[in-house]
């Protein structure tokens, strides 16, 4: 793909929207049109030159009302269809993503900074999202019950009705089909608010899902903040049920005022994670993981290894290579095809990425690869940050506990697996971990100890739709992907018919 001087690229951007919207301003997809929010201007910034490429108008109270109703008018649209049309309508959704996936992996990577060879295999991987879940759409029932009375009881799983989704500017693409389809699998109507820094994909996400015959308003995207517009859907009387994937932080708020409502949330929220390294594993396939880990995707993963804890007796020559290999990952464009590092998303996140290396140095760490901007990339005005490795951290570092959510490895040597696995768990996230070794028993023995919601044993990142997916402990709660995540996006419901031919004595039922 070209690199493109800061003009053309902002008018590549919006010749990209358009094709999608013609003639449209930026705004967010209600009821089948673009509305144009009333708020204050918000600026997209491209991240790579840290120029503005455009703006629209933050959207509030009232775009999260006409949203809603639109959600709920569609929901029962689509739920008086047949299951299997529905399942019809999604696999139409995914042939129009797999269509439109060149102008979908470009627009994200020219707009979000990501580097187009990871974008088109995440526009695919969003598609297969909606196959798995279109084949799901006529298997939701319930169960025959045998319980102890004359009454035939059984359940019915039932839409929660209309859901708000609320997610990041990490993987805006990714995390919006991630979510979209197994609510509209369930049957929901959905609104929902991508980051403001990032709403362009999601906008074009909810497009294409009533291009493929979902009905109008089935799929809101709301453009704007998260104090305004998010804030305001959160605490909407129409919501039925709030996914959120973001910071511990929002999302504790969020959990907070959607409880104020009795409203039940799913919360993907961030990691820690602990990439485990024994002197019995594979070094170079260990080694090769390591930074699969934490530099993929600049290191803004929530599953990110961001800490590695590697064995005493391989570790100074583990952290040797390591230095080494950091060192050569190609950092740059994410236009350009050789790219595996591109920018950070905003200057804001470059700059607590920055601000946290320099305090796990003054706390004693040893910077032993990166550290700050590269220097070949230093005029260009991007957000690059160069793969940066702490080594000697400890655990009350601040690098060893908080998330930095950027390209930088906090490195902890340990002695025995007692003392991984304490490592691996003194820390309040558990979203993920993975564990290399060449001992069988070692390897499950740790999937069983290290409490993480995903686990890999020699590998790294794998994750699929078919699997579920979430944290344990500040990681969040509830799951996304797989049947689990389907489970939460309906409600279980009891019915009790009587089947007795005379009426039982007394008021009804008695314990036996
Ligand atoms: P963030 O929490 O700042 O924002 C996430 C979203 O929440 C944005 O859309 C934002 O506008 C909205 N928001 C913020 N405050 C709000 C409020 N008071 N009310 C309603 N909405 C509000 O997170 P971020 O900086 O955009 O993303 C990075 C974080 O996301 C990291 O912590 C990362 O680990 C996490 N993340 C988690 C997962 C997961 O699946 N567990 C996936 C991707 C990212």
């Amino acid at each position: 793909m070209t690199i493109l001087s800061p003009e053309a690229q902002s008018a590549r951007i919006l010749d990209l929207f358009h094709e999608v919207f013609p003639d449209q301003p930026i705004g967010s997809y209600i009821d089948g049109t673009i509305v144009e929010g009333s708020g204050p201007a918000m600026d997209l910034t491209d991240p790579a030159s840290g120029t503005i490429f455009a703006s629209y108008k933050d959207a509030g109270a009232s775009e999260i009302d006409a949203a809603m109703d639109a959600a709920e008018r569609a929901q029962k649209a689509w739920m008086a269809q047949p299951a299997a049309a529905r399942g019809r309508v999604m696999w139409a959704i995914a042939a129009e993503i797999r269509a439109h996936a060149p102008l979908i992996a470009e627009i994200e990577s020219r707009a979000a900074g990501r580097p187009i060879r990871d974008m088109r295999g995440e526009a695919l991987a969003v598609a297969m999202m909606f196959e798995y879940y279109a084949g799901w759409c006529d298997k939701i029932y319930g169960e025959v019950i045998p319980v102890p009375s004359t009454h035939l009881n059984y359940t019915r799983r039932e839409p929660v009705g209309v859901v708000m989704q609320i997610t990041p500017w990490n993987a805006p693409l990714f995390t919006g089909g991630w979510q979209i389809a197994p609510a509209i699998c369930a049957g929901n109507g959905v609104v929902i608010k991508p980051s403001e820094l990032t709403p362009l994909s999601t906008l074009i996400l909810g497009r294409l899902c009533e291009k493929a015959g979902a009905p109008r308003g089935l799929v809101n995207v709301i453009a704007g903040g998260g104090p305004t517009a998010g804030q305001a859907g959160v605490t909407h009387d129409k919501t039925a049920l709030v996914v959120f994937v973001g910071s511990a932080t929002a999302g504790s708020s969020i959990a907070a005022a959607a409880a104020a409502k009795t409203v039940p949330c799913i919360l993907e929220l961030g990691g820690k994670s602990a990439n485990i390294v024994f002197a019995d594993a594979d070094l170079k396939r260990a080694l090769l993981g390591a930074q699969g880990a934490i530099f993929a995707g600049a290191g803004q993963s929530c599953v990110a290894g961001s800490r590695l804890l590697v064995q005493r007796s391989v570790h100074e020559e583990f952290v040797a290579a390591y230095a080494d290999a950091a060192g050569r990952i190609p950092v740059g464009h994410p236009s350009e095809e050789t790219t595996q590092i591109g920018p950070i998303n905003n200057l804001r996140q470059w700059e607590k990425v920055s601000g946290m290396v320099d305090a796990g140095v003054a706390e004693g760490a040893r910077l032993a690869a990166g550290g700050g901007r590269p220097a070949p990339l230093e005029d260009t005005g991007g957000f690059y940050f160069a793969p940066t490795i702490l080594d000697g951290v400890t655990p009350q570092m601040s690098v060893a506990r908080e998330e930095i959510f950027g390209p930088v490895v906090s490195v902890l040597p340990f002695d025995t697996e007692e003392e991984a696995v304490v490592l691996a768990n003194g820390n309040p996230y558990g979203l993920a971990g993975a564990v290399w070794t060449g001992d069988v028993g070692r390897a499950h023995r740790m999937a069983a100890a290290v409490r993480a919601g995903t686990f890999w044993i020699n590998s790294y990142k794998t994750i699929n739709v078919a699997s579920p997916f979430g944290g344990f402990g500040r990681s969040g709660y509830g799951r996304s992907s797989g049947k689990d995540a389907l489970l939460s996006y309906t409600q279980p419901k009891s019915v009790w018919a009587e089947t007795a031919a005379e009426p039982a004595g007394g008021f009804g039922y008695a314990p036996d």
